[in-house]
């Protein structure tokens, strides 16, 4: 499928860059990373002389890494693939072998980016964590790193404050914290951008967005996959430092913070590091009120039935990784305080869903017939998966004689208000670092204060001893999480 030529869509090219892709061999450089800088040189909005350079241990060919990398983008974007736009940007492909161990294999690195200083130079650490300190330290020592160089850090950002602080600490020996983009992609979703714009481009909404008019908010990232091919890793990560420490919290912060000065990144940031902070700590009592961990067990996800954790490949019989959990969070804040935030995640779910859910007070007197908790309350709905949609439901009058109210949903579908290109998060990301906008990134501070939350609760779980609660795959996790919804006077969003 061809497109029309780039001015005419985006006028705006992204400056000369050199893209060094440590892992480029990996899962996420073959599935994410190469189909979306695809997807900006196919929509002309890369510089003419801008290179990505795949980087791994395998002996691979410039030839057989170009080939794997059509393979990938060819699978992953499907009818979208141009094959007519491929041959230029297999140009723009390189690979070296490099051990990221080896100081001996940076040589070749540098002479292959040398004599382009000028322009940006973006690394991207799309491998294990155990490998940024030799990285940064051997691109450093390889004279490597101009000053229009960036590194962009994949998650996860250590294990807790101490090692994500150990990992930060190597990074800033060889990049100043403006050079840093530690990278989540749930925040390069247009439904979150619109969650910017929604909140902060009208009038409307800012006035609601306050204890007295929000009931309780939920949060939920919903997978029905099991841990697959990720076994060693997840097992000693679980569902709390994988997804609730970076993902489900940023997700909190967009949604929670002050209205920031500007759209500056650090006056973003500076918001939502001040939403962290204000998060009432959890530790032992707490964590066993407001708290559910849960593991799948086997079950059948829509009619396929599949195992239970402890039977994947890779995961100990004994495992106490949790799949699971649920938790409610609360804002210590004049604009928060006292409103509940229930945040869910957890795999083997029976769908694959990232929404917000913010619901608002019932009327406080009802003139229609029936009591005002007849009426179901306002509720604002921001899909980021499957779909990107936001819907508002509002009560209206059924068509009739009589006056009946009946809940209709505004929507706001994006695919078909706006035709324009829309980006995928790591297009965007990438695109983001490669123009120096920090925006979107988690800054150090941010990062720290997201893991000093994270921490105790992680303590209290190893303390009780209990271990998670089982569930059935193909469920909402353990009946306890609903329990804990339910106790508020609440049930969780699409479950009944
Ligand atoms: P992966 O499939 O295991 O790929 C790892 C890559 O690192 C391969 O290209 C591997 O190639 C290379 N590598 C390993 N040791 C190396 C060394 N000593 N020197 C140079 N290269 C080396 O991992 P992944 O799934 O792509 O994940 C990469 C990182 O992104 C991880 O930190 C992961 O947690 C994170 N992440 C992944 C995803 C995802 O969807 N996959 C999502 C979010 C975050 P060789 O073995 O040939 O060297």
């Amino acid at each position: 499928m061809s497109v029309p030529s780039a001015s005419a869509l985006h006028p705006r090219v992204l400056p000369d860059f050199d893209l060094v892709l440590f892992g480029g061999t990996g899962d996420l450089a073959m599935r994410k990373l190469l189909p979306a800088l695809f997807n900006r040189h196919r929509h002309g909005e890369m510089a003419a002389g801008a290179r990505v350079i795949g980087v791994a241990r395998g002996a691979l060919t410039r030839d057989e890494y170009t080939a794997l990398a059509e393979a990938s983008c060819r699978t992953r974007l499907g009818d979208e693939f141009d094959a007519e736009q491929w041959p230029g940007f297999a140009a723009r492909l390189h690979y070296l072998r490099v051990d990221a161990t080896a100081r001996a294999d940076y040589a070749a690195l540098s002479a292959l980016l040398g004599g382009r200083e000028s322009v940006v130079r973006l690394f991207f650490l799309s491998t294990a964590p155990d490998l940024f300190t030799s990285i940064c330290c051997e691109l450093a020592h390889a004279g490597a790193v101009t000053p229009a160089s960036r590194i962009v850090l994949e998650k996860p950002l250590g294990t807790d404050a101490a090692s994500a602080n150990k990992i930060n600490e190597t990074v800033a020996s060889a990049f100043r914290e403006h050079q840093i983009y530690r990278i989540d992609h749930y925040l390069g979703k247009e439904t979150v951008q619109n969650l910017l714009a929604l909140r902060f481009g009208n009038a409307l909404f800012e006035p609601l967005w306050r204890r007295g008019q929000v009931s309780h908010v939920q949060i939920t990232v919903a997978e029905q996959l099991g841990v697959g091919s990720r076994a060693d890793f997840y097992d000693d990560t679980g569902a709390l430092r994988d997804m609730v420490q970076n993902h489900l919290l940023q997700l909190l912060c967009i949604l929670a913070m002050e209205p920031p000065a500007s759209s500056a990144a650090d006056a973003v940031r500076d918001e939502k590091l001040k939403v962290l902070r204000a998060l009432r700590p959890i530790g032992d009592a707490e964590a066993v009120v407001n708290t559910v961990r849960g593991q799948y067990r086997a079950g059948v996800i829509g009619t396929t039935p599949v195992g239970g954790y402890l039977d994947e490949e890779g995961v100990a019989p004994d495992s106490a990784t949790e799949t699971f959990v649920a938790l409610k969070a609360q804002i210590e804040t004049w604009r928060w305080a006292g409103v509940p935030f229930y945040l869910r995640t957890g795999k083997r779910l029976p769908e694959q869903v990232a929404e917000i859910v913010i619901t608002f007070e019932e009327v406080p007197h009802s003139i229609f017939d029936g009591t005002p908790s007849s009426q179901p309350p306002n509720r604002l709905v921001i899909r980021l998966q499957p779909d990107e949609n936001i819907t508002l439901r509002i009560l209206a009058k059924s068509p009739g004689e009589a006056m009946r109210l009946k809940a209709v949903d505004l929507s706001l579908d994006f695919a078909e208000s706006f035709k324009a290109r829309r980006f995928d998060a790591y297009e965007r990301l990438l695109g983001d670092a490669i123009q120096g906008n920090l925006t979107l990134f988690m800054r150090r501070d941010e990062v720290d204060a997201a893991w000093r939350w994270i921490d105790p609760i992680r303590a209290a779980w190893d303390a009780d001893g209990d271990g998670p609660r089982p569930y059935t795959a193909g469920t909402w996790g353990p009946s306890a999480a609903s329990a804990l919804i339910a106790r508020d006077g609440f049930s969780w969003h699409g479950e009944l």
